[in-house]
């Protein structure tokens, strides 16, 4: 008999974004004519930028040719772009990142849910609240948490979030030995200093412990005194795993290529207490479970760090930042205290009520899509998440309607 993996049912039944598009096909249902504008999901709206396209152009054609066809590529990403990534992403900032400690993936999603596989069954996992789903669910899916009780999953330490710690959780009043953190915040906005990030950075290494930290949202970073890497605090590399995409950086949500930085002195520790290097741990994996990034993918990535690619995808974040100013603007214009939205997409409002019944009158009376706060955990209870991720124009009017309904 085939069983289940029992794990499962603990998982909770409505993903968050199933719930939202069941409510907003409800309501265009019963209202036809209304023009639904979109700032909930953390989806990209703009196309690729140019020097990518022409990439992926000359590399589908070097395809089409048997003397520049390409197979199966190096699983952990090709050097050309492992290079670039180290070079530009990390060299340019002072950090020493080897090529070879980039794996290039089809996704921080799967990397950051993959990488728990990882770790002893018994590890105590602290993610953050509100928190990003999938570093929770990857974890219940594997067996790691208990039954979900009062909004919560036993056997999981929350980090709390909240307006009192800036939306930057402190450390933990019990033990833990993986932790996730996410800076820019998906779903505060919220970013972390040097001396914050160093506090956790000090703390995994006096605990033996290991930070997962998502750094998906770094293109958004204006602030020159924010880290855009963990490795920027010194003796992370010892007890830090990076995940960085070129979903948000560049528009690939769709397009899809993110790359994870697993450096050779990242530590691990058998039942001895022995250390073993973390990269050697993830290159096994990588190279069983997954074939590679289509090679035309990673010629597009690459050219994210031409000349042109970098002016473009500047003036294409420049643009989403634009909203997001647009957004802080007539929040406060309406007296709602909020979060984010000056080095990130999101910007975290506190709306003072339950916050699906907020998402609820934004929609039914605005028609305007955001993403309640309650969804992403406890914490986020009383919240609402608006996304900058659409056109100015478009933005603008969402606004418009917003106060239309908040300013009665
Ligand atoms: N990490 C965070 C914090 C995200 O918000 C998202 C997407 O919304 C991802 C990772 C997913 O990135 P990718 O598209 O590379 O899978």
């Amino acid at each position: 008999m085939i069983r289940v993996n029992p794990n499962y049912s603990k998982l909770q039944a409505s993903y968050l974004f199933s719930t939202i598009a069941r409510k907003v096909s409800e309501f265009q249902a019963g209202n036809p004519d209304k023009d639904i504008i979109k700032l909930g999901i953390g989806d990209v709206t703009h196309g690729l930028p140019p020097a990518c396209i022409d990439a992926m152009h000359k590399a589908v054609d070097e395809m089409a040719v048997d003397g520049t066809f390409r197979g199966y590529g190096p699983e952990q990403g090709y050097d050309f772009l492992r290079e670039a990534i180290a070079q530009r992403d990390f060299a340019s900032r002072g950090v020493d990142i080897a090529a070879e400690e980039v794996f290039v993936s089809d996704g921080a999603k799967c990397d950051s849910g993959n990488i728990q596989e990882l770790f002893a069954q018994d590890a105590r996992i602290a993610v953050p609240d509100p928190v990003y789903p999938v570093y929770v669910d990857t974890n219940v899916m594997a067996g790691r948490t208990g039954e979900w009780q009062d909004g919560r999953y036993s056997g999981l330490v929350y980090l709390e979030s909240t307006e009192d710690n800036h939306y930057v959780p402190g450390l933990p009043s019990e033990p833990v030995d993986l932790i996730y953190l996410c800076f820019p915040n998906n779903p505060t906005g919220a970013t972390v200093t040097h001396d914050e990030l160093k506090t956790w950075v000090d703390y995994a290494r006096a605990n033996k412990a290991l930070i997962l930290f998502d750094a998906a949202y770094e293109a958004f970073i204006r602030d020159d005194s924010l880290p855009h890497s963990i490795y920027e605090v010194e003796g992370a590399k010892e007890v830090a795993v990076e995940f960085r995409s070129f979903s948000k950086t560049a528009g690939f949500t769709g397009t899809r290529c993110a790359y994870t930085i697993v450096p050779h002195a990242c530590r691990v520790f058998d039942g001895s207490g022995n250390a073993q290097e973390l990269h050697a741990l993830w290159n096994r994996r990588h190279t069983t479970k997954f074939n590679g990034v289509s090679y035309p993918v990673q010629r597009a990535a690459e050219a994210v760090f031409s000349a042109d690619g970098q002016a473009q995808i500047t003036a294409l974040n420049d643009g989403y930042l634009r909203n997001a100013a647009h957004i802080r603007e007539q929040v406060s214009a309406l007296g709602y205290s909020f979060a984010g939205g000056e080095n990130s997409p999101y910007i975290w409002i506190k709306t003072g009520e339950d916050s699906w019944d907020f998402f609820d009158r934004l929609l039914n009376e605005a028609a305007v899509v955001t993403t309640p706060g309650a969804g992403f955990g406890a914490c986020g209870q009383g919240y609402i998440r608006i996304s900058a991720f659409n056109d100015f124009a478009k933005v603008e009017e969402a606004m418009q309607r917003i106060a239309g309904v908040l300013g009665k």
